[in-house]
């Protein structure tokens, strides 16, 4: 009887491609898919450590799993909960069968000595017209709020070659590159700066659309604008935290809000339809109600497509844990409520003005597209007819517009 598996993917996009790792060298050792956990002989969570949330929702899914479990199968837990508190995990979890942090081999026969190198693993065969593909681990920064380093350690950058062959192998119509600090794609390789114009240049002679998720705005320089413009996908996910320049330097990070108008405003000017995405921390230590105006204003302005904004965690061991000015947390709340909602009014007005306009999608799943202003998983979808086929490009006609979503028909 073939011995099957399941694997639980929780956290971010780098995470989800860890997982397809996993699953391929599972797949390697000759075992299969289980339909359903409870029929599984080893059960994999691949958890995420970044914040209390994250950390409560991964122990809340390690044990609604071990629930789930049938008799005598084995309980994995890896990702960044097992490498950040790995024998504490084990002891505080009895339930664990196995706590694997990265690098440590994932499988029901042990193979001794054999290296585990979760970014380098082959991938088996996407199953959508996209895929993450994860070109680099770890981190070279060190933001005030962030813990990431400390446990995904420092950068280590792939070869282009191991990311073509990668891209190859999946053939997919679209690959959305990920990393924690993409735009410094290569630079621990001593290969000098702006391997990732390199890197976008050769990838898109691999599949059809490449986007690009986590970029910092520091490295957003006009060779890397020009190269994602030409890539036919103008999508900008900045990763920006805030606008206010005291309060960036608080989290120890670069820039101010009109540094990154003036990028926006520079991009917009050579490809008007450019669509941007980012993400803002509400109520970092410190945070005054002239840094939050800055950011409301900031966002009233920048009208970007896409936002996300999130609580301020503290994390041990970052460098705000040890910062005054704590922002209470119904001031927090409120903060949140004022940029959600001016942000939604925004991203519904982006979304209206497309009702009449016809669009290139690729067909994600029967009536689910994306053009090239929505990213997998994050974004909003287009609505389109069911028979439109999965895998291929299609023109389509908006003809209406809720939230983040639209509605298309045939062009
Ligand atoms: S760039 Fe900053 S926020 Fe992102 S992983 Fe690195 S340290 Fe964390």
């Amino acid at each position: 009887m073939q011995r099957q598996f399941w694997v639980e993917t929780l956290g971010c996009p780098k995470n989800q491609v860890d997982s397809d790792k996993l699953v391929g060298t599972l797949l390697a050792d000759g075992m299969t898919r289980a339909l359903d956990p409870g029929e599984a002989d080893v059960v994999v969570v691949n958890t995420c450590a970044f914040i209390e949330q994250a950390r409560q929702e991964s122990v809340d899914t390690i044990l609604s799993f071990d629930d789930l479990r049938k008799n005598g199968s084995k309980l994995v837990v890896t990702g960044c909960l097992a490498e950040r508190y790995g024998d504490e995990l084990a002891e505080s979890l009895p339930e664990i069968d196995q706590v694997a942090g990265f690098g440590v081999p994932v499988t029901l026969t042990k193979r001794p000595g054999s290296k585990f190198d979760l970014l380098e693993l082959p991938r088996p065969p996407a199953q959508a017209p996209w895929a993450y593909v994860k070109v680099a681990e770890g981190c070279d920064r060190n933001c005030g709020f962030c813990a990431i380093p400390s446990f995904r350690g420092k950068q280590r950058s792939r070869s282009i070659t191991s990311i073509l062959d990668e891209i190859e192998q999946l053939a997919v119509r679209e690959v959305v590159l990920v990393a924690q600090d993409l735009a410094s794609f290569g630079r621990d390789q001593g290969q000098g700066e702006r391997q990732i114009v390199e890197l976008v240049q050769q990838a898109a002679t691999k599949a059809d659309w490449v986007r690009l998720l986590y970029l910092y705005p520091s490295d957003l320089t006009d060779p890397l604008i020009e190269t994602i413009l030409a890539t036919g996908v103008p999508y900008f996910d900045l990763s920006l935290q805030h606008v206010s320049r005291p309060h960036l330097r608080r989290m120890r990070r670069w820039g101010d809000g009109e540094l990154f108008l003036e990028r926006i405003r520079h991009i917009r000017s050579a490809e008007p339809a450019a669509t941007f995405r980012s993400n803002f921390i509400v109520g970092y230590p410190g945070e005054t109600e002239t840094d939050h105006d800055e950011l409301l204003s900031f966002v009233a302005q920048a009208r970007l497509d896409w936002c996300g904004f999130f609580p301020y965690s503290p994390e041990e061991g970052t460098y705000a844990m040890g910062l005054e000015g704590t922002v209470p947390a119904g001031l927090v709340a409120e903060r949140m409520g004022e940029l959600g909602q001016l942000q939604d009014r925004i991203t519904s007005e982006s979304r209206d003005a497309l009702i009449g306009a016809t669009i290139e999608v690729l067909v994600d799943r029967p009536g689910e597209a994306r053009s090239f202003r929505e990213a997998p998983e994050i974004d909003g979808i287009v609505n389109v007819p069911a028979d439109l086929e999965v895998g291929e490009f299609a023109s389509v006609t908006v003809v209406e517009a809720t939230g983040p979503d639209v509605m298309a028909v045939r062009a």
